[in-house]
């Protein structure tokens, strides 16, 4: 076959102009992730080697190989992994196959300086070696199969691909390095940054024969080359920890929370796991699927096991080493084993200690975990009753009273007003507009805590009618209020009069009749201090919030029109309602019954039902108020 040219993927080619022509501070990486990717593909190897023993028969021994030519100013990464075919170098040299690939990349600013620190939290692996580099050459040759392959590029936007020759199957990646890098051509400088970045690798790293100025004797390992999982905790420094972080998860933030612990006993199996203390990409992304790495004494198997993690823990990365998994067979049947279960509730149960150690030991840094995690955590409140109580008890959660911090529910019924059974809450979007909402005045003013509940999981946790300790979670935009049997210590509603009361009947007979089908029910509230009017859902109705969610994805919700409550209290009110027992009432009410309940909505981020008709009655209203 002829040497083929292709394009990179247009995010490819955006990558890597900012890799390549910003300021770059830690170049030195590139070598972590060539070396990353390398000995992930001699864990492919093996594992495929279980199957088919043929595959590695020839050269059992897995290892990667560092070369450097100060002259030709190369430096070539070699492994005898599994390798990969024509295809397989256009699809994974030539793209970006991670979901949210594309929404990052719509975060870019366009300031390539500004852009880099956003790429390295992405990891942008084998691309990084145009951060040294003005050619990269791939010669891949992939385990079982006869024809090698090169692969080279520029990075300047295409690539090419041409039949190659290579001994044995594998993998070398050789670099031209910049001449403003020259720097790392040396053997002791690639030494000093495999010690730092790749020791890690449990897969033996040497230079290769004849190195110049190698700063160790032929042959040496450069790594220590056993799992670092493996070793004791007390041999494995800080850093040490980080660095596999980062090559397993392929990361570049810290981890927020390290967890290293062997379990002996009925099951044998070592666990390395880490929460990171930035939200990965794919975080929300669709398929919930979890990345933990599983071993099976040693041998990679496969980081997508369903089982192995539940969903809402899906942001713990690391590994688990099982002893007692049997090595041949099907993931199918390795993912129904009761040992994969228990291993599974055992994971569960040690990760949900730490955070509970955490949350009660140093609940600033909880609340930053909480604020990447935590709406993950929450679904498994919905759909994992096993933990529910466990979750329940490690959610924070902003309220009217927590101020800049977060609050547990234990918090919250600590502080329960006399007579008060419900836990109160509100959701919305946002969480300045939701302390401003009306249907808080209330509960604000009788010293009533209320729970703020932004994440778009909360609407259907919360109103699945689980309780906390036998408290029931009750929405305030939805239903009645329960004043009448709580005591509040700081009662400050009755400051003003409520207006006459067979003048208000008068005018909510009016409203009624006015807006017809478009409301539920008009009724007084003592939901509201200062605002006019609000709305909320009838008690059987969905909640307001809730249902803006449904239709934004797109669901068909039956249209269940809400109830407009009116404050007795207000001076707007109370003058509408000395209106209404006056003559001509009803034509003077109509538009100030629809202006209320547009105003209402507009309150709720909705917008009017008509916005003509809106601003024409607002218009009218306003010219008769300043005219008068
Ligand atoms: P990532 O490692 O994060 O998936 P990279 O850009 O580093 O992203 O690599 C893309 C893909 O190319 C890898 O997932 C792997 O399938 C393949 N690859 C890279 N280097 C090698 C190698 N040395 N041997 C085999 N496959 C490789």
């Amino acid at each position: 076959m002829a040497q083929e040219t292709r394009s990179f993927e247009a995010e490819v080619t955006k990558l890597l102009h900012i890799v390549a022509n910003s300021l770059y501070s830690d170049k030195e990486t590139f070598l972590r992730e060539l070396i990353s990717n390398a000995s992930d593909a001699c864990d492919r190897l093996r594992y495929a080697a279980i199957t088919d023993p043929g595959l590695s028969a020839d050269d059992p021994d897995l290892r990667i190989t560092i070369d450097v030519d100060k002259k030709a100013r190369t430096i070539r990464v070699s492994d005898n992994g599994i390798g990969m075919n024509h295809d397989e170098l256009i699809e994974n040299l030539g793209t970006i196959a991670r979901s949210g690939t594309s929404a990052f990349m719509d975060h870019l600013s366009g300031d390539d300086n500004k852009d880099v620190a956003l790429i390295g939290q992405f990891g942008v692996g084998f691309y990084s070696a145009f951060t040294v580099s003005d050619h990269v050459e791939v010669i891949s040759r992939k385990a079982g199969e006869d024809q090698a392959w090169l692969w080279s590029s520029d990075g300047q936007g295409s690539y090419e691909v041409s039949e190659a020759e290579r001994e044995g199957r594998g993998t070398d990646v050789v670099l031209t390095i910049r001449k403003a890098e020259k720097d790392f051509v040396e053997a002791a400088r690639l030494h000093h940054i495999i010690k730092r970045f790749s020791d890690h690798i449990a897969i033996p790293i040497r230079f290769a024969d004849g190195v110049a100025d190698s700063p160790v004797a032929a042959g040496e390992k450069l790594n220590e080359a056993s799992a670092l999982w493996t070793r004791q905790k007390k041999d494995i420094t800080a850093e040490q920890y980080t660095e596999f972080y980062r090559h397993s998860a392929h990361s570049f933030d810290e981890p927020w929370l390290t967890l290293h612990a062997r379990a002996e006993g009925k099951i044998e199996y070592t666990l390395l796991l880490f929460v990171p203390s930035a939200r990965p990409f794919d975080l929300f992304s669709a398929e919930r699927r979890h990345r933990l790495k599983l071993y099976v004494k040693r041998v990679f198997i496969t980081d997508d096991l369903e089982g192995l993690l539940p969903p809402w823990l899906r942001f713990v990365r690391g590994v688990v080493d099982a002893e007692d998994l049997p090595l041949n067979i099907s993931r199918e049947v390795l993912q129904s084993s009761p040992l994969v279960t228990r291993i599974s509730k055992a994971l569960v149960k040690r990760l949900l200690n730490e955070l509970g150690k955490k949350a009660d030991k140093a609940p600033e840094e909880f609340a930053t975990f909480w604020g990447n995690f935590g709406a993950v955590i929450k679904e498994g409140i919905y759909e994992d009753a096993d933990q529910r109580e466990a979750l329940l008890k490690l959610a924070r959660f902003h309220t009217t009273r927590s101020g800049d911090n977060l609050n547990s529910l234990a918090d919250y019924v600590a502080g329960l007003a006399e007579g008060q059974k419900s836990i109160f809450y509100i959701t919305g979007d946002d969480l300045d507009a939701l302390r401003k909402s009306p249907q808080i005045e209330g509960f604000a003013a009788r010293g009533i805590e209320v729970l703020l509940l932004t994440d778009p999981v909360d609407d259907f946790w919360i109103a699945s009618g689980f309780e906390y300790e036998d408290h029931a979670f009750k929405s305030i935009t939805r239903g009645d209020t329960e004043f009448d049997e709580i005591k509040a210590p700081d009662d400050k509603t009755d400051e003003a009069e409520a207006g006459d009361e067979g003048a208000l009947s008068t005018l909510i007979a009016h409203l009624k009749l006015t807006l017809g089908e478009a409301v539920k029910d008009v009724r007084t509230t003592d939901r509201l201090t200062d605002s006019p009017v609000c709305l909320v859902a009838d008690d059987q109705d969905i909640d307001m919030h809730l249902a803006r969610l449904l239709k934004a994805q797109g669901q068909d919700i039956p249209q269940s029109p809400r109830v407009l409550e009116l404050n007795p209290r207000h001076d707007l009110i109370k003058t509408l309602a000395t209106a209404a027992t006056k003559d001509g009432a009803s034509e003077n009410l109509a538009d100030a019954a629809y202006l209320l309940l547009d105003q209402a909505r507009i309150i709720e981020g909705e917008i009017p039902e008509d916005p003509a008709a809106f601003s024409r009655r607002l218009a009218d209203v306003m010219a008769k108020g300043v005219g008068g």
